[in-house]
């Protein structure tokens, strides 16, 4: 048994108005309402912070951005800074999601930037990766796995990841409605653990949540949490409605 609290985090894309998005949050705090033993955090668009922060308010829910920007103010037109999500009522940021590297320009130096700018916000960085169905093809799993930890997390201290959350999303599955299977979940997990017990020892690597994204739903929630290295999951499409969602969180 780990000691890793399951986080079940819901990733809303350009998805819900403020008001559209306040429903859902009102509901599904009233649906997980005296859950407990798992963190819950919802990622809304930016517009939608204001709406969901009251919502939530009094639940077990955190909210979280789903990218920021590594700056903390300045001249970039369109961008959000950490001390903005901060203030704003987040918890957490979501960094380095494959749309994000896919349709955004973001890369691994970037990610690494943003990591840094979450932590000098006090945010719980959420860092994404995973590969492609080519790469995963190609048998490039493991090396692309290793060279996005690596790259992201470069010249950070054992201090500056101790509450960093991982999220293993293979881009494949992602709105796709495939879904890895539960063994092929587990095998990048602990590769991912392996990789991080190598940069940063072993207590690190045992603390470290590692969340399991892609076309997760109420049917495959639980057999993906029975896995040892699996400590929760990105939820995206089966997060937007409150009762699919509440089903996932109370697996
Ligand atoms: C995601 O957006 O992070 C995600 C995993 O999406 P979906 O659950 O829809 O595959």
């Amino acid at each position: 048994m780990t000691a890793r609290t399951p986080l079940i985090a819901g990733n809303w894309k350009m998805h819900k108005t403020g008001d559209e998005a306040g429903d859902t949050a009102a509901d599904l705090a009233r649906r997980i309402a005296g859950v407990t033993g798992r963190e819950v955090m919802i990622a809304p668009p930016f517009t939608a912070l204001a709406a969901v922060k009251i919502a939530i308010a009094g639940s077990i829910i955190g909210l979280g951005g789903q990218n920021l920007h590594w700056e903390s103010s300045g001249a970039f037109t369109g961008e959000i800074s950490g001390p903005m999500l901060t203030a704003a009522g987040c918890t957490h940021v979501i960094i380095g999601h494959s749309e994000r590297r896919q349709f955004f320009g973001e890369t691994d130096e970037t990610v690494n930037k943003k990591i840094q700018a979450a932590r000098a916000a006090n945010l719980v960085p959420v860092m994404c990766i995973g590969e492609t169905e080519a790469q995963r093809e190609a048998e490039q799993t493991f090396s692309v796995l290793d060279k996005q930890i690596r790259n992201g997390l470069q010249g950070f201290a054992l201090q500056d990841i101790s509450d960093l959350v991982l999220a293993y999303e293979p881009v494949w599955a992602i709105g796709t409605g495939k879904t890895a299977s539960r063994e092929q979940a587990q095998e990048a997990h602990a590769f991912i653990r392996s990789v991080v017990e190598k940069l940063f020892g072993g207590p690190a690597a045992a603390a470290m949540r590692i969340l399991y994204g892609g076309s997760v739903k109420p049917s495959n929630i639980a057999d993906l949490m029975a896995m040892d290295d699996i400590d929760g999951a990105l939820v995206g499409g089966a997060s937007l409605e409150a009762a699919t969602f509440a089903d996932i969180v109370t697996y």
